[in-house]
């Protein structure tokens, strides 16, 4: 794969007890250190417009005062430095590239995945959350639509907690679609079924919220389906996978359990959506707070785009999971 990747998202300083911590990149990128056909690029920055076409110049303002300043704590878990500013707009930057990388036909062995940090997917448009500060993959999708590159862009979170900033952005917008499948009960408490766009966005979310313990096999029924069904009918040109490594069996705070192979079939079921829908296929780093489950895990992922045939989990999907299913069904989503 060709992996976004910039030095600056190291300089984000949290704290020696946060879990999201520059030593996430640093076990990603060692994680690669011997795989074959990795790439990196370092994209140049965006500009400040791109930020500001999905998030309020307030808030934009604010945080960049308040990096200035020292940084410090913006609320209960979201931490900024004095360096943040540069590297939440690098990590922005990123997800840009990846947008665009993709649309202009990176893909296979090329398709883009941006290792930027601060994650994205919690930013609401007026404020940061859940160690989020810029919405990347929002960023990305709406530059897509902004250059013309792009009519219409799904996005696809897998992320173990619901993305309700990318959500909350796109809500009443028609011409991006936002998936989730994320664990019941966790932060932020958002992505209820019934949370399904308003307005113009009517019928453009999707959510999935499994309970605890859930496994792989589920979150391959619902992309099969649920979530494919729903893409293709939407017919992106654009399919972004807002790719949290946090619903790994193994990740110390959430109780999904998607093994590492797992993150493999559903890397290999997204591709197979995106070539159905003949959209661009593009990764945005999310969450993922076990420091060898989230490298193996990306290795994992680059390795289905490097040649490697993940195989599927034997174990059978649970009576609650296909409940859920066929409720979520019944909200419109049956893909016709
Ligand atoms: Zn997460």
């Amino acid at each position: 794969m060709r992996f976004g990747y910039s030095e600056t998202c190291l300089d984000h300083e949290t704290g020696s007890r946060h879990p999201e911590s520059p030593d996430r990149l640093r076990a990603i990128k060692r994680g690669l250190t011997d795989a074959h056909g990795v790439e990196y690029v370092d994209p140049a920055l965006l500009s400040l417009d791109r930020i500001t076409a999905v998030h309020d110049e307030e808030y934009v303002d604010s945080f960049e005062t308040f990096c200035d300043a020292g940084g410090g704590n913006w609320d209960a878990d979201t931490v900024a430095s004095q360096e943040s500013w540069d590297a939440a707009l690098a990590s922005a930057s990123l997800g840009e590239w990846v947008a665009h990388e993709a649309l202009a036909g990176a893909s296979g062995r090329e398709t883009p995945f941006s290792l930027g940090r601060p994650p994205g997917h919690h930013a609401v448009g007026d404020d940061a959350m859940g160690f989020c500060f810029f919405n990347n993959a929002a960023v990305a999708a709406q530059s897509a639509i902004d250059n013309g590159d792009a009519e219409r862009v799904a996005i696809f979170d897998w992320d173990v907690h619901h993305g309700n900033g990318i959500q909350d952005i796109f809500y009443e917008q028609g011409n991006v679609f936002y998936a989730s499948i994320h664990e019941d009960g966790l932060y932020p408490g958002s992505g209820d079924i019934y949370e399904t766009g308003e307005g113009e966005g009517e019928g453009t979310t999707l959510n999935i919220p499994f309970d605890p313990g859930t496994t792989t096999a589920a979150y391959l029924l619902a992309l099969d389906e649920l979530i494919g069904p729903a893409i293709e009918a939407f017919d992106p040109d654009l399919f972004l996978i807002s790719a949290g490594f946090d619903p790994h069996e193994h990740d110390p705070i959430s109780r999904i359990r998607v093994s590492t192979e797992g993150f493999g079939c559903l890397t290999a079921a997204v591709r197979e959506i995106a070539d159905d829908a003949d959209a661009a296929l593009g990764f945005i780093l999310e969450g993922g707070y076990g420091l060898d489950t989230l490298s193996d895990s990306v290795r994992k992922v680059h390795e289905v785009f490097d040649g490697y045939d993940p195989v599927a989990p034997e174990e059978s999907v649970d009576e609650e999971a296909r409940d859920l299913i066929e409720a979520v069904k019944e909200q419109g989503f049956d893909g016709v």
